[in-house]
């Protein structure tokens, strides 16, 4: 599969090509995502092509306006309506019980569809000229690090995709939280920059989703896939060690200073921006041919939870 990729800062020119049934990947808040026209099927099919996704995995559908999730979804229940007030638009998805209009590609067969309002105004912008909603997963190769920035999804999908509209680097770096406002009560499926404590003042009744654990059926599709991952292996620790145990090659990412022999050393000031960093520094890890990557754990709380989840799956648990 090659193609010319067509690199534009317009989100006009970007919406003619997903309008004409093409693959345009988009900057949000989260991280980049890879657009196609959520009603047309074989448009649709050339995102799990390009990004080799398994077909069971369903898309997240994006829409700029809040008051149009009627086109994908047949019914807004009380928890979705209270999350989608306070936190949309914004890093939040809902999964909804579907409209029959949304092919079955998009929900990989599920009667259901998780739906967001991202509030980057580039992305908001791109959206509003497209004719329907747009389904769209993260704009990486599966099982890579998801994109922050356009160069790592020029990098993975460049030659692969009709357009790139280019943007700055996501402000968030982690993919949204997920709420399935389907299930009684919801499950937080995923965590993500709009944290637990946050969502339980809108939907006090909100279960952890416990599906991670291994033999227990994946609550959501995209649980039981290894993800996020660098080409070096990964080191998770709740404390810096005192010297990278002379490891060569070793770098290190956290909220502490580096320890003593660290090749790469990132030391976040805040969880905010471990998130921010965290998967452009995986791939500049992996760049600069580092063999393995330490990586302090934060606190279980706020964008934490997230950041720990990630790290989890990075690793390979
Ligand atoms: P991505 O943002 O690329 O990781 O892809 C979207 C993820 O959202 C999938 O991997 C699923 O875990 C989740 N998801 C999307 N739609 C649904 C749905 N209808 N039900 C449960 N989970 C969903
Ligand atoms: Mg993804």
């Amino acid at each position: 599969m090659s193609m010319q990729t067509v690199v534009t800062d317009s989100p006009l020119e970007a919406t003619g090509f997903l309008n004409r049934g093409g693959l345009v990947a988009f900057p949000t808040e989260t991280v980049y995502g890879l657009g196609a026209d959520v009603f047309n099927p074989g448009a649709v099919a050339g995102i799990f092509t390009a990004k080799g996704r398994p077909s069971d995995n369903p898309l997240i559908v994006h829409l700029q306006d809040p008051d149009r999730i009627g086109e994908v979804a047949s019914e807004i229940n009380t928890p979705a309506r209270a999350l989608i007030a306070r936190f949309f638009p914004g890093p939040l998805t809902v999964v909804l019980r579907k409209n029959h209009s949304v092919p079955d590609i998009v929900s990989a067969g599920l009667p259901t569809v998780g739906v967001r309002c991202p509030s980057h105004p580039v992305a908001a912008e791109f959206l509003r000229h497209c004719r329907h909603p747009v389904a769209a997963p993260s704009a990486n190769l599966s099982g890579r690090p998801s994109p922050t920035d356009w160069k790592a999804v020029f990098h993975d999908l460049g030659g692969r995709i009709d357009c790139l509209l280019r943007g700055e680097p996501s402000t968030i770096g982690l993919e949204s939280t997920i709420v399935d406002c389907t299930a009684d009560p919801p499950l937080l499926l995923r965590s993500g920059a709009i944290g637990l404590e946050s969502l339980m003042e809108v939907v006090p009744d909100l279960e952890l989703a416990t599906s991670c654990t291994p033999g227990d059926a994946p609550k959501s599709p995209g649980m039981k896939y290894r993800h996020y991952s660098p080409e070096a292996s990964i080191v998770l620790v709740e404390a810096p060690p005192h010297d990278l145990l002379q490891l060569p090659q070793a770098a290190w990412i956290g909220l502490s200073p580096p320890p003593e022999g660290a090749i790469l050393g990132m030391a976040c000031r805040s969880p905010e921006e471990y998130a921010r960093v965290l998967f452009g520094f995986f791939r500049t890890c992996d760049a600069a041919g580092i063999s393995t990557i330490w990586c302090e754990l934060p606190p279980e709380e706020g964008i934490g939870r997230a950041i720990r989840d990630r790290l989890f799956k990075a690793a390979g648990n």
